[in-house]
């Protein structure tokens, strides 16, 4: 069976010229970034030209950029570097209830070490008030921490307004971009951000690296210990084939930007106004305007997501309830619940996130399946029946 992939939020396939680019130095050029040796200084190289890659697609300087694990380590590094090389300066973090959990568990973290943090609500379509940044702003705050994108539910926040109020502040301001770097046109400089974490998996490079952008200046501590590596900012030899790999993704995303963003919005702007019309109780989850172009994520009354998954994917089509790392546990999705949707309605949530091998004809077929499906599950629902009143009937 043929499989339609609709989980581009989750991760995404690497392209094949990634794979190539990457090839070489699993191997051949195995040499260590750090050798003085004419083997090192080619491994060296390849670190440098995918730095200046990276680097183009957030228009920062290449010197700005750490390559890391990943985003949820880019993430972890910005908030623990900047709260613990500042420590004699404050101790308040501010971030927002819908962040990924790799923000909002570090946060966490912070606070059992004894710093204090203020969660920002969000309004209903997902959308951060900055004046509530503005207001929670203290004397001893350290850092603003806004994700760009929500993974769950698309919306896309106002960083540039957030931005002046934490210039003003004086305050470091960190952006979570993994869902838009390499998707959406991101210009550090313009959009005043200091800190900003992305992923390469989730721009058709590999899985297990990742970067952040560190504006120069800014007062932030390693997050691990040791070697000189990555400007003293990340210790440990250079993930050199990843890097590689993100460097071409990188490239690719760059140039490739406008128009899929274009063709992606099409698409999911069909599925939304499709579902919307031929299904009855459904809602529309975060922001109709302002939102990733590849995302759509409905809510069904009277069933749960996970049945419809279970149902699209026995027809091939694979999305997910929201975020892929809590798909093991049955709680609503925090994101849906900072939104302020009750409970019950949360439960039956279903993310669709559209990327490059989407087709006309794979909404096509997700516009016929899923009112089929959610026919068929409500038919079998005992929500329906209680809200029927047939309950009491029988
Ligand atoms: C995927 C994701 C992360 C984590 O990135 P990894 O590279 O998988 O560790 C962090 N934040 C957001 C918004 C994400 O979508």
């Amino acid at each position: 069976m043929k499989h339609i992939y609709m989980d581009y939020a989750a991760t995404t396939p690497m392209l094949p010229e990634v794979a190539e680019a990457m090839q070489p130095y699993f191997s051949r050029r195995f040499g260590n970034p750090s050798s003085i040796h004419s083997m090192g200084q080619e491994a060296g190289d390849a670190v440098d030209q995918a730095r200046t890659k990276v680097a183009a697609l957030i228009a920062c300087r290449p010197e700005e950029v750490v390559f890391t694990g990943g985003g949820t380590e880019a993430d972890n590094h910005a908030i623990k570097g900047v709260c613990l090389a500042n420590r004699e300066k404050g101790n308040h973090i501010i971030t927002t209830a819908i962040e990924h959990h790799a923000v909002l568990n570090t946060c966490i973290y912070m606070k059992n070490l004894g710093f204090d943090v203020t969660v920002v609500p969000v309004d209903k379509q997902g959308m951060v008030d900055p004046d509530h940044i503005k207001k929670s702003i203290t004397a001893k705050t350290l850092l603003v921490s806004v994700m760009h994108a929500n993974n769950e539910v698309g919306v896309i926040q106002p960083i540039e307004e957030i931005a002046r109020i934490t210039r003003q502040a004086g305050v470091y301001f960190h952006v979570d971009a993994v869902q838009t770097t390499g998707h959406l046109p991101i210009d550090v400089d313009r959009l005043g951000i200091d800190l900003l974490s992305a992923s390469a998996h989730k721009l058709y490079g590999p899985k297990g690296v990742g970067m952040l952008y560190v504006r120069e200046g800014t007062s932030i501590a390693p997050l691990l210990h040791g070697g000189e590596q990555e400007n003293e900012r990340r210790a440990g030899t250079e993930n050199v084939p990843g890097i590689a790999g993100f460097g071409k993704a990188a490239e690719i995303a760059l140039a490739d930007m406008g128009e899929e963003a274009g063709r992606l919005t099409k698409y999911s702007d069909r599925l939304i106004d499709s579902v919307m019309g031929k299904v009855a109780d459904v809602y529309l989850n975060g922001h109709r305007t302002s939102r990733l172009p590849n995302n759509a994520n409905f809510s069904f009354d009277f069933i749960e997501g996970e049945s419809i998954l279970m149902y699209l994917d026995a027809e091939g089509i694979c999305a997910s309830t929201g975020s892929a790392c809590s798909s093991s546990n049955s709680e609503p999705s925090h994101v849906l619940t900072a939104l302020g949707i009750p409970v019950e309605r949360a439960r039956g949530s279903v993310r669709f996130s559209l990327g490059k091998w989407t087709s006309a004809e794979d909404i096509d077929k997700v516009v016929e399946a899923l009112p089929r499906i959610i026919e068929k599950l409500r038919a079998m629902s005992p929500l329906v029946k209680e809200k029927c009143g047939w309950i009491n009937y029988l």
